[in-house]
């Protein structure tokens, strides 16, 4: 469910025009729509409403600090990856006791930041990253909360660069270590153990695979009791997919009472990292078509975005949705629907049935709000393109399109040249 629908022949975001953003602001451009983005934080929300609960938005899935500003508003605390993420959800105004910190590679002046911070807690990737965080937080007098990222070896059925769960995955640490490190964590002076954490992957499209992780973790859970190690929190990790094409994810409230019948006997407070589920189907890319060519075997359609401002089909072969902005074509088309980068995995669309676009017309990728922008680079010198976020009959940039200046900024050619 979302926001961007027709009106007449006109494509519209919440109340307004797709085509009044884009003559104001440029193309191509991402826009968010605030009220979808409002309504799945709070379908997660609802769906855990009868236990104690944090809903800790994923940041990599779209940084923006307008999104993460939005899920704070609403009670929501975030799930970040770097010190650089931890910087945007400050400025955003997170409550660090809503923050939990994952990934495999935090550097020491990352674990310093977020100590400094005082985050909830560190999800523990590796025997090495607990023993770094223990020294670390003893140098500084401190203690961090810690929960150890468990790889429960669940296949979630998902691409295989999304497979996070999978035994020879580089995520987490496999069950029988995760109990030898509780086990050490106990008595490191640095380390507060507090929960225990799972993330095995994105775009799950069914609730099987986090069922199946929580059995093995609630086995973790009590062979720790009976250890003397007793927990708070359960972060059982982000991953519910989104409907791009045919699929069909269960429904927020469908995950919650799975999820609840498995855990509510534990009493523990749990964490959630939504990271696609609230962002992706909140927003769209809009580009214009450039040019049309059209070979005996094939019909391209250029346009004025690229790979470098959405990766998902040229990373993944991933489905964005096309449509016209304006529905005014005569037919449609079989058509590659192709960006100006020098690289034939350049496409947005493939071998696509679409409107018969012509030059000028202008074209809404669909589900592009997660990990559409927050991938986007300047691959090609194309400055990042602006982001809008439409607010019923209102919108706002919230990022400004960079600039050819923007591009060179720190570059410099040495004196000896
Ligand atoms: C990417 C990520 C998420 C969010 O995943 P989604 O599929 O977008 O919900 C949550 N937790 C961790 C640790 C992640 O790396």
């Amino acid at each position: 469910m979302h926001h961007f629908q027709y009106k007449g022949k006109e494509l519209y975001a919440e109340d307004v025009a797709i085509k009044d953003i884009v003559a104001k602001v440029g193309s191509p451009v991402y826009i968010y729509s605030q009220a979808t983005l409002e309504r799945h934080f709070k379908a997660m929300d609802e769906a855990f409403a009868a236990v104690p609960h944090t809903i800790c938005y994923s940041v990599k899935a779209n940084s923006n600090l307008a999104v993460v500003k939005n899920f704070i508003n609403l009670g929501g605390g975030v799930d970040i990856v770097s010190g650089g993420e931890l910087y945007r959800a400050l400025k955003a105004g997170v409550d660090p006791q809503k923050v939990v910190y994952s990934g495999v590679g935090k550097k020491d002046d990352e674990i310093e930041y977020a100590l400094n911070t005082g985050i909830l807690m560190f999800n523990v990737e590796s025997e090495q990253e607990l023993t770094r965080i223990s020294e670390i937080a003893s140098r500084m007098g401190k203690k961090a909360g810690i929960a150890i990222r468990v790889n429960p070896d669940v296949d979630p059925q998902t691409h295989p660069y999304i497979t996070t769960g999978l035994k020879n995955a580089k995520f987490g640490i496999t069950i029988e270590r995760a109990i030898e490190e509780y086990r050490r964590a106990k008595d490191l002076p640095g380390i507060e153990i507090l929960g225990i954490d799972c993330h095995i992957g994105s775009q799950l499209t069914k609730v099987t695979p986090f069922v199946d992780a929580i059995k093995k973790l609630k086995n973790v859970i009590n062979t720790l009791k009976g250890m003397g190690i007793s927990l708070k929190y359960f972060d059982l990790g982000g991953g519910l997919g989104i409907q791009y094409n045919d699929e069909a994810p269960p429904l927020p409230a469908d995950y919650g009472t799975e999820i609840l019948a498995e855990t509510k006997d534990l009493g523990l407070h749990l964490l959630f990292e939504p990271g696609r589920n609230l962002v992706g189907n909140a927003g769209i890319l809009v580009a214009t078509c450039l040019y049309t060519k059209q070979r005996d075997e094939k019909n391209f359609i250029m346009i004025d975005a690229g790979m470098n401002d959405l990766a998902r089909p040229a990373l993944y072969g991933s489905y964005h949705g096309v449509k016209p902005v304006v529905n005014d074509q005569d037919g449609v088309i079989v058509a590659d629907i192709v960006g100006p980068i020098c690289e034939s995995g350049d496409f947005l669309a493939k071998d696509r049935e679409v409107p018969m676009f012509k030059q000028g017309d202008m074209m809404a990728f669909m589900s592009a709000g997660a990990y559409g922008f927050a991938m986007s680079s300047s691959y090609n010198s194309r400055p990042r393109v602006a982001e809008v976020m439409v607010k019923g009959d209102r919108f706002e940039v919230v990022r400004e399109r960079e600039t050819v200046e923007d591009l060179i900024k720190g570059e410099k050619v040495p004196a000896f040249l």
